[in-house]
């Protein structure tokens, strides 16, 4: 729990256990992931409301429903978006894009979320979890579904396209898979440090996968396109240098779309976008498009979150799992709940 603003300030507490109102759902977590955005929430950088309960990136078990729950019942394998409130009447909610709602409310930041025992969420971000996919991988479904609206929805790779991934992270495994499937030629791009993620990159399916400390990827993605540069570029490191790489890899008129977040404004030379004709965008969180065919995708294989996940740990020992997390040694850590 961030128990209040500034560096740190977190601390694992006894809480009670959450009522569930109209048109709840309760949730036993069994699997929640920790995300770089908890490590922002650590160090005073990502707006919070505390006292509040981290944690957005989980799945578990309906342990009650509210009033008016007919869609689920106790027992039933689920997980949940993270847009805990919305307002449900501007442009963005009418429009599906309940994401971009101003008066949002994300789990595990603005409202109590998934690091403990039960979490209370609205019916309508709740998604059943088919019975082939197990609770560590159904733990990154919210990844999933954030790379699937980053690549499909937001960016559409088309058949044949060369997808330069930049930074082999979550995000960077999940959308270069996605690229795959979408019919992408993916290269996966990345420096010394990431050298086991750019094998588990190429395992998970990537074309090529290059450590640009060792291979200069322009000259690399130069020689499969005759010349032209990348026609997509995924930008999933969230760092200044990979942002000015990627800029420079794409090709006129391609696309670039910035998937990681730098936490902090960056310097970059922004006229590239009027010269090349580049069709550049971003992503914020996902929606239930997304979040169906992130469900879709795991549910038949065409899609793997488990092998991301390096570690296990009782959500008591949350700060090994973080600090970890932000020395790059682990992919993703998935905490549990203990009694
Ligand atoms: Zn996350
Ligand atoms: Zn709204």
């Amino acid at each position: 729990m961030k128990v209040r603003r500034g560096e740190g300030n977190i601390e694992v507490q006894d809480v009670s256990e959450p009522e569930v109102g109209p048109g709840e759902v309760k949730i036993e977590v069994k699997a929640a992931g920790i995300c770089g955005t908890d490590i922002h929430i650590y160090h005073d950088e990502f707006m919070v409301n505390p006292p509040v309960i981290l944690g957005h990136e989980f799945c578990g078990v309906v342990k009650e429903v509210g009033e008016n729950v007919t869609e689920f019942k106790v027992g039933d394998r689920v997980t949940s978006e993270t847009a805990a409130r919305v307002c449900g009447k501007c442009m963005f909610c009418r429009t599906g894009d309940y994401n971009l709602c101003p008066e949002r409310l994300g789990l595990g930041y603005g409202v109590n979320g998934a690091f403990t025992k039960f979490c209370v969420v609205r019916k309508e971000i709740v998604h059943h979890l088919s019975d082939n996919v197990d609770f560590i991988s159904g733990a990154l479904c919210e990844p999933l579904s954030c790379a699937v609206h980053g690549t499909i929805e937001q960016t559409g790779v088309e058949a044949g396209d060369v997808v330069v991934v930049i930074g082999p992270g979550p995000l960077g495994l999940l959308s270069s898979q996605i690229s795959k499937v979408e019919g992408g030629y993916v290269v996966v791009l990345g420096l010394s440090i990431d050298e086991g993620k750019l094998s588990l990159a190429k395992k998970l399916g990537a074309d090529l996968v290059v450590n640009i400390a060792r291979g200069d990827p322009e000259e690399i993605i130069k020689d499969l396109t005759r010349g032209y540069g990348a026609d997509v570029v995924l930008e999933c490191s969230g760092s200044s240098p990979g942002a000015k790489l990627g800029l420079k890899l794409v090709r006129k008129k391609g696309k670039f779309t910035q998937m990681g977040l730098f936490g902090k404004p960056i310097k970059i030379d922004f006229e590239q976008i009027a010269y090349k004709e580049l069709k550049v965008t971003g992503f914020f969180s996902q929606k239930w498009t997304a979040w169906e065919k992130a469900l879709k995708l795991l549910e038949q294989g065409k899609v793997q979150t488990k092998p991301l996940v390096t570690e296990k740990l009782p959500i008591t020992e949350w700060r090994k799992g973080f600090e970890k997390k932000e020395k790059g040694e682990a992919i993703k850590t998935v905490l549990y709940p203990v009694d």
